[in-house]
């Protein structure tokens, strides 16, 4: 009997033990560097705990003493910060039409990144095989990281269940039907593996990397072929009952519209994503309109692509600037919904359309400005991302770190017991 209640007791501090390890990596990660006095200040606990652990996480490698801190009379402290080199993770975005690959350190610090280009109308083997040897090539770059990879996160440009790792059909890949990538990846590397929305990916990138990380409320708008939303409220990612919330491309803005790939007519998606701009300039070229376009596409224009586009508009090209003006204000109304609906802190956006930042920004402030609501529009900063197009690629690491972290503590504790 007594000792039953010794090993309980033993159970309880064991426990609590992993969750104090939890809070000061927590603390750390957060606001490195930073000094075993500022940790216990901020997460309450003593500082002979905080000292403890902090010894631990030392041996063990997890955190390293960066400098000493210059304190107000006093011995200067050590200042510590998460040992980046302690572990890498891969992160692979499936987009519509390539598959980007990175190796990011434990403090987000990108040390390589690679791209392939594949076709829509590849079937589903020939793309997962694309997938896997992207995910090989990156492993087998350098011997030193291969042994302390944590695992793999994988962003898609469509709808997945994170709860599973399956992604299931999206329009814009022909024959891609229900794949269970998450155990693929797993089967094949033996590395944890999570698969996420690549707007949502990118919300988590802009809460962890991105210019603010003190924001709670923060909306990511992905712009490329589709149209994605990720959004962070009370500093949590929220996916809705099934995992699809966020399909901002498919509120209706005219209802005598073109049809889009969903079925519904005039959704935001058909008059602002990259591959509607694309076409308009492609039929607008076949009604003989003058441009640069067709010079710098040989006068073919089925070589026209966005990037092309967002060339010749700041080179001065009118037809271009116009049509990227247009998408401007298309997303701004969409960009005002979101402020009324959600009253967020930050509206973010990236993707594909990145390369034409510098033209979309104004006319989407314009409408913004001229039709949200006051109060939640006084509160709401719409920018471009910091992050460029990596942030579905840094947001896709995330949720392998934090499974990494969270699964830490115990291994230590069972380690020193
Ligand atoms: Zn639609």
């Amino acid at each position: 009997m007594h000792s039953m209640e010794k090993t309980s007791y033993g159970r309880s501090q064991s426990r609590l033990r992993q969750h104090n390890i939890n809070v000061v990596i927590a603390k750390i990660k957060q606001d490195q560097p930073i000094t075993k006095r500022e940790i216990a200040t901020k997460t309450g606990l003593s500082f002979a705990k905080v000292n403890s652990i902090s010894i631990t996480l030392t041996n063990l490698g997890l955190i390293n003493e960066i400098g000493k801190a210059e304190s107000g009379g006093g011995r200067p402290s050590a200042i510590y910060q998460i040992n980046p080199n302690f572990g890498y993770t891969i992160g692979c975005e499936l987009s519509h039409k390539k598959i980007s690959t990175i190796i990011v350190d434990l403090n987000g610090k990108i040390h390589s990144k690679n791209s392939v280009k594949f076709d829509i109308q590849e079937g589903k083997e020939s793309l997962l095989l694309k997938i896997l040897d992207s995910i090989h090539i990156e492993i087998d770059k350098s011997d030193k990281i291969k042994q302390k990879i944590i695992g793999i996160g994988i962003a898609v440009a469509g709808l997945v269940n994170p709860q599973n790792g399956m992604s299931t059909p999206f329009p814009h890949l022909v024959n891609w039907g229900d794949i269970p990538l998450k155990k693929i990846i797993e089967d094949e590397f033996g590395l944890f593996c999570y698969v996420e929305n690549v707007a949502n990916s990118a919300a988590l990138a802009e809460l962890n990397y991105g210019v603010k990380k003190n924001a709670d409320n923060i909306l990511a708008v992905n712009v490329g072929s589709g149209l994605g939303l990720g959004i962070v409220l009370n500093r949590s990612l929220y996916i809705g009952a099934t995992g699809s919330a966020g399909e901002f491309g498919h509120i209706t803005v005219d209802e005598n519209g073109p049809l889009c790939m969903c079925g519904n007519v005039g959704c935001l998606e058909t008059m602002a994503s990259t591959t509607s701009v694309v076409n308009r300039a492609k039929s607008m070229l076949d009604k003989q309109v003058v441009s640069s376009l067709l010079t710098m596409s040989d006068n073919d224009i089925d070589r026209i692509d966005f990037k092309m586009i967002c060339e010749s508009a700041l080179q001065g090209d009118k037809l271009s600037f116009n049509l990227l003006d247009e998408m401007g204000r298309n997303l701004g109304e969409g960009i005002v919904t979101l402020i009324n609906l959600l009253n967020p802190q930050m509206i973010i956006i990236g993707g594909e359309i990145f390369c034409a930042k510098d033209i979309l920004l104004q006319p989407i402030l314009t409408v913004v400005q001229k039709r949200a609501l006051e109060i939640p529009r006084k509160k709401a900063e719409v920018m471009f991302s910091a992050l460029g197009s990596n942030a579905g690629l840094m947001g896709a690491v995330i949720p392998v770190m934090e499974h990494f972290y969270s699964a830490l503590p115990k291994q230590i504790s069972t380690e020193t017991d």
